[in-house]
């Protein structure tokens, strides 16, 4: 708890307090606000574009980054695992001055142009990589752009140090699952952890629609990702670490495991009764799902 917060809670606690019992005093100060730990997100992060463009999507970041500010909830560092770092093993970036990196290719110079200069967060990023084992340290990597381009719409400052862990590629979904709950202490830290995917992503599919400017979804698109939500909603991890199951929509929606994976990362790390509540929600391009959601 910050100090000031903290006195600010003593003051109020006599009135608050009078027919209270002094057991219920820790439920007390966790219900207010800068106490609690930091949520957790989720983002579906599109086409790279997003970083330069001004649409629903980047708006709802926006807010997003704005609500974190009015409530007190500046993070002390971001986390991002990002679907498009992976590697054999699992690596924490300790780079204090990690690159923008432009993964990409065949975009407008202004994309290429673009930085996000965040200073990186090796002593976050050290303790991670206490936290698990399997989790190895690296100054090969910065930021790619499943990072910077949606950060620069949460935290457009860039003022607050950002790191990054890879996905290893060749492990099972439990593996991922079971990371993610070993890094649940670092939200008491103030880390905010994000997971940055896509739940839908068949870009083979929906590279005819990106074309010719045609938004509308894949009937596939929208059942995946409406039984995405269902599974959340009733949080049946366990189902969404089997998406096989889903069948044939299931299998069109996630082609390649790489930006499906990040969402298990945020949901690992999902308390038990802790609310789930979705940011954004779109379907576009065919195959696209913009799904975002915020825990706690
Ligand atoms: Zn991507």
């Amino acid at each position: 708890m910050k100090r000031k917060n903290f006195l600010k809670t003593l003051a109020l606690l006599p009135f608050a307090a009078y027919n209270m019992k002094i057991q219920d005093f820790p439920k007390i100060v966790e219900s207010l606000p800068g106490t609690e730990k930091m949520p957790a997100l989720f983002v579906g992060h599109g086409s790279p574009m997003n970083a330069l463009e001004d649409n629903a999507f980047t708006k709802s970041l926006k807010a997003l980054g704005k609500q974190f500010k009015e409530e007190g909830k500046k993070p002390a560092a971001i986390l991002v695992v990002s679907a498009h770092w992976l590697t054999r093993g699992s690596y924490v970036n300790i780079q204090p001055k990690p690159e923008t990196i432009h993964d990409f290719g065949g975009f407008p110079q202004e994309l290429f142009d673009a930085q996000y200069p965040a200073p990186g967060a090796p002593e976050q990023a050290r303790e991670t990589a206490a936290l698990s084992p399997l989790i190895q340290e690296t100054e090969e990597w910065g930021l790619d752009h499943g990072s910077w381009t949606i950060l620069m719409h949460l935290f457009p400052e860039a003022d607050v140090p950002v790191f990054q862990l890879s996905i290893d590629y060749n492990r099972p979904m439990e593996y991922h699952f079971s990371l993610a709950q070993q890094l649940a202490s670092l939200r008491e830290k103030g880390v905010l952890i994000i997971g940055s995917g896509n739940i839908v992503h068949n870009l083979r599919l929906s590279m005819g629609k990106l074309r010719a400017g045609d938004t509308q979804p894949y009937d596939w698109a929208l059942e995946f990702d409406k039984w995405v939500l269902d599974k959340i909603n009733d949080r049946d991890f366990n189902a969404l670490q089997a998406y096989e199951s889903a069948g044939e929509a299931g299998k069109l929606s996630v082609p390649t495991v790489d930006h499906y994976v990040p969402m298990l990362y945020s949901l690992g790390l999902a308390g038990e009764k802790e609310e789930i509540a979705q940011t954004y929600e779109e379907v576009t391009y065919g195959g696209i799902s913009m799904r975002t959601f915020q825990i706690g």
